[in-house]
């Protein structure tokens, strides 16, 4: 397929805001894709080269690409960079400059898809002495094959910035309706991409095996699943109604998740609640994993937490300082950490997604060989409530955040992505009544006044709604932004910066803010209560709401959803 085809959707797709055009549009699209451009498709209508989780990072610098768009136009640099400067787009920098190139003696070949994702793979691969000025030549050429609109988009490709309002979840649906020809099926979609996290694998599994293969497709060693989650309760009582008889009641770690991954080649991949692959950041675990799990391959989860040389718990700020390229073996030595394993969802072979959770925990005590580095969750079984809270008390004692509590019966699967009853979290704030922190995506931002002159001021945040894939405005965030924060947000949102509302997000004209975000930053936010609001578009707000951190670990659609806080809003 020529490239055109592909940016003349892309430049429809961008001007349209209501999610069933976006739908439409794309599953018309669609049925005029070949099987061979399928997958490539796919990826690049979510503006990617791969799956979302694989770790290909394009990292072409905005300056290169300018270069880029330099060479291939023959206008100087400095011109470019003041375009860019005015328009704030690269892409539309690209488009304009190049309208006005001379015409090569030669016809170059039209840019194809597979051209270009091929290129850009190699582009991402290339590493080294040299590589930067080859990157610069192997940009501008397929700039050169594009027209001046194709132009825009592999600009934008490149620098990792075309974002067109169309999440994994309206690609989902548009393949639904463009392979099966009923919207209804896009649950089955979307049970798949739970379990196997890349569109392009979906579509092309929809379109050469139909509904069958999708509802076959199963976990598979290097490929990340989307991990469970837990449901809350008000009150400890209610633990017996939402699960009856025994359960298990696990500590809760305020650490990072994992998913790792070993394969019959012994190599361990470590993914994290993002399904961003995290290997390199922890080559401890790595190691530890290797050593102490008795298992050819294997997928497991659990905590990791930053531990003292007794193995005394330490704070979840020291444990993020291992969040880092560089220096890795230095703090390595510095901040040493262990993993409590809690689940298994692979083995020697087998799948076991679908096994209740007693037979995937015997299975883990059998295979962990527990020490320092690698050890399981604290945990009991029990169905007395009052054992419960004991339980609850003495993990807070340990410095921990609560406990988790998890069915045992036998349909207690492992639910890939899915908020479910069967593990329910239970932690201090919950008991004394505070509200619970949410996760809340920045969708726009009000300019600062008196002592915030020149830094936003208030930050607009929404939460997620998964029925309508939509963010809807939930509070207006002011308190706790230090000043280290407000230093930071304007270099972390630029990227995202929009001048209208962008696709997807649901705003009211009475809180419409000065500058619009694409919805992709998620914060925590701790609030006091949960109110009726006409004023934002969920028809809820969060009372006093204060900063706690960046959520770097999770996307947009990890964000509280607008059913959990209709679910938390005391009556
Ligand atoms: P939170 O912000 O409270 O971590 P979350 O939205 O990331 O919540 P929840 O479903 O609320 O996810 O809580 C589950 C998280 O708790 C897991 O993602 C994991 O990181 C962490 N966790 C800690 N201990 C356990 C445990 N024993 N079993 C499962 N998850 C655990």
């Amino acid at each position: 397929m020529d490239f055109e085809c592909l940016a003349v959707i892309f430049e429809r797709l961008e001007t349209v805001s209501s999610g069933n055009t976006i739908r439409d549009l794309l599953a018309e699209f669609l049925k005029t894709v070949a099987q061979e451009d399928l997958v490539n498709v796919c990826y690049l209508l979510l503006g990617r080269i791969s799956s979302d989780f694989d770790d290909t990072v394009l990292g072409i610098a905005e300056k290169s690409v300018l270069k880029s768009i330099a060479l291939a136009s023959g206008m100087e640099i400095t011109k470019i960079t003041a375009m860019v400067r005015e328009t704030g787009d690269a892409g539309i920098a690209a488009q304009k400059v190049l309208q006005k190139k001379p015409r090569t003696l030669v016809p170059l070949k039209p840019l194809t898809v597979h051209d270009l994702v091929g290129k850009m793979h190699i582009l991402a691969a290339s590493t080294g002495s040299g590589s930067h000025d080859a990157k610069v030549t192997q940009l501008a050429t397929l700039l050169q094959r594009a027209s001046p609109m194709g132009a825009r988009y592999v600009t934008r490709i490149a620098l990792g910035t075309l974002r067109l309002g169309a999440g994994y979840k309206a690609l989902l649906d548009a393949l639904a309706i463009a392979f099966t020809g009923d919207k209804k099926n896009k649950v089955i979609l979307e049970q798949a991409y739970n379990i196997c996290p890349d569109v392009g694998i979906i579509a092309e599994t929809l379109m050469t095996k139909g509904l069958k293969g999708i509802e076959a497709i199963d976990i598979q060693v290097g490929r990340p699943i989307q991990m469970m989650l837990c449901q809350r309760v008000e009150v400890l009582d209610e633990i017996p109604d939402k699960i009856p008889g025994e359960v298990t009641v696990e500590a809760k770690y305020d650490g990072e998740r994992i998913q790792a991954h070993k394969n019959k080649k012994g190599k361990i991949t470590l993914f994290s609640r993002c399904l961003d692959v995290i290997t390199d950041q922890f080559p401890d675990v790595v190691k530890a994993l290797a050593k102490q799990i008795d298992a050819e391959e294997f997928v497991v989860e659990g905590e990791v937490i930053a531990i003292d040389e007794k193995g005394n718990h330490l704070p979840f700020q020291l444990l993020m300082q291992r969040r880092r390229k560089y220096d890795v073996e230095e703090y390595v030595a510095k901040i040493p950490v262990q993993i409590k394993l809690f689940d298994v969802l692979y083995y020697n072979g087998k799948s076991f997604l679908h096994e209740a959770y007693v037979k995937r925990s015997a299975l883990l005590e059998k295979i962990v060989h527990k020490n320092k580095a690698v050890t399981l969750t604290e945990r009991i079984v029990t169905e007395d409530v009052m054992e419960m809270s004991d339980f609850f008390q003495k993990m807070l004692k340990e410095g921990y955040e609560g406990i988790i509590i998890k069915s045992r019966a036998s349909d207690s699967v492992y639910q890939a992505g899915v908020r479910g009853w069967n593990w329910i979290k239970w932690k201090k704030d919950y008991e004394t009544s505070l509200a619970d922190t949410f996760d809340l995506v920045i969708i726009g931002a009000y300019s600062g006044r008196g002592k915030r002159q020149g830094v936003y001021g208030a930050l607009l945040c929404a939460v997620y709604n998964n029925k309508s894939d939509t963010f809807e405005s939930f509070c207006k965030l002011g308190t706790g932004l230090t000043d280290e924060v407000l230093e930071q947000l304007p270099v972390l949102l630029k990227k995202y910066q929009r001048e209208k509302c962008p696709a997807r997000v649901i705003v009211k004209k009475e809180m419409e803010p000065e500058v619009w975000f694409e919805p992709v930053i998620v914060v925590e936010v701790l609030g006091a209560e949960i109110t009726q609001s006409p004023f934002h578009a969920v028809g809820l707000a969060l009372r006093f709401p204060r900063f706690i951190r960046f959520r770097d670990d999770k996307k947009p659609e990890q964000a509280t959803t607008r059913r959990e806080v209709e679910q938390m809003l005391r009556k």
